[in-house]
């Protein structure tokens, strides 16, 4: 294995990411919620710190980053639309770029419409899509700067990905987006299975992430807006696909 991947929770309900390259040593943070778990899962694993990805603006993603940076002098890669106010940038990437974590590389996506710089890093080596607030298991991000045009061509961006890539993003909402799905879609068998495993996950404690996006292709009502029963479960058959998902977002959000 080329890389290890580290998970734990930071701030109330974020995902703290690490991926390390064994063969050189580097290490990069994926976002940094806060530094105070990421210094900790660092010094357990005897890793430094080299690299900061950096996937949008908002605090609970980069609020850790200048005390990290002090530390380590790690490189803040960030997107690079500059409207979005991140301090401490060292690169900025955009569309189609790589980027380099030792010997890895991080393929950049940008998926707009939580915020409209947000930006997800592939690994494809390591079949790891980190997604933060784009993509959740059986959610997505709330729309805030975008639109959902725009968000569902992000999300379709993602879910193009190959099925046995696994998602890594940004919050523990898992229990809770279940809950709505099967509000929408409550005799999806893929769905079904996901809630017992997740209801299991969360009893002994444990994350819910990574999943693979196979079967978020199948459980993940967001991905699926443009299933005819979909649309129709909403009151919309026959309708646009990003119109669907705006229907599902909305329900969402008065959920
Ligand atoms: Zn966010």
């Amino acid at each position: 294995m080329a890389a290890e991947i580290r998970l734990f929770p930071c701030l109330t309900d974020n995902f703290g990411y690490l991926i390390h390259d064994v063969a050189t040593g580097a290490t990069a943070s994926i976002d940094a919620p806060e530094a105070g778990p990421i210094l900790a899962a660092l010094e357990r694993e005897g890793w430094k710190l080299t690299d900061i990805l950096v996937t949008h603006h908002h605090h609970d993603h980069v609020g850790g980053i200048s005390e990290l940076k002090q530390k380590y002098g790690a490189r803040v890669v960030a997107p690079h639309d500059k409207s979005a106010k991140i301090a401490n940038v060292d690169l900025r990437v955009s569309e189609g770029d790589t980027v380099k974590v030792g010997n890895l590389a991080a393929r950049v996506l940008e998926t707009p419409g939580h915020t409209l710089d947000h930006t997800s890093y592939v690994f494809d080596s390591e079949q790891a899509l980190f997604a933060a607030d784009t993509l959740f298991s059986i959610g997505c991000g709330r729309v805030f700067e975008g639109n959902y045009p725009m968000m569902w061509d992000s999300l379709l961006k993602l879910r193009a990905l190959p099925g046995d890539f696994r998602l890594y993003c940004g919050h523990e909402y898992t229990a809770a987006n279940v809950k709505f799905a099967l509000t929408v879609e409550p005799d999806n068998a893929a769905l079904q299975a996901r809630a017992t495993e997740v209801t299991r996950l969360r009893a002994a404690g444990q994350p819910t992430i990574p999943v693979k996006l196979s079967d978020e292709k199948q459980a993940n009502v967001f991905l699926r807006a443009d299933v005819a029963s979909v649309a129709a479960a909403v009151g919309l058959a026959g309708k646009g696909a990003a119109e669907v998902f705006g229907e599902l977002r909305e329900r969402k959000n008065k959920s």
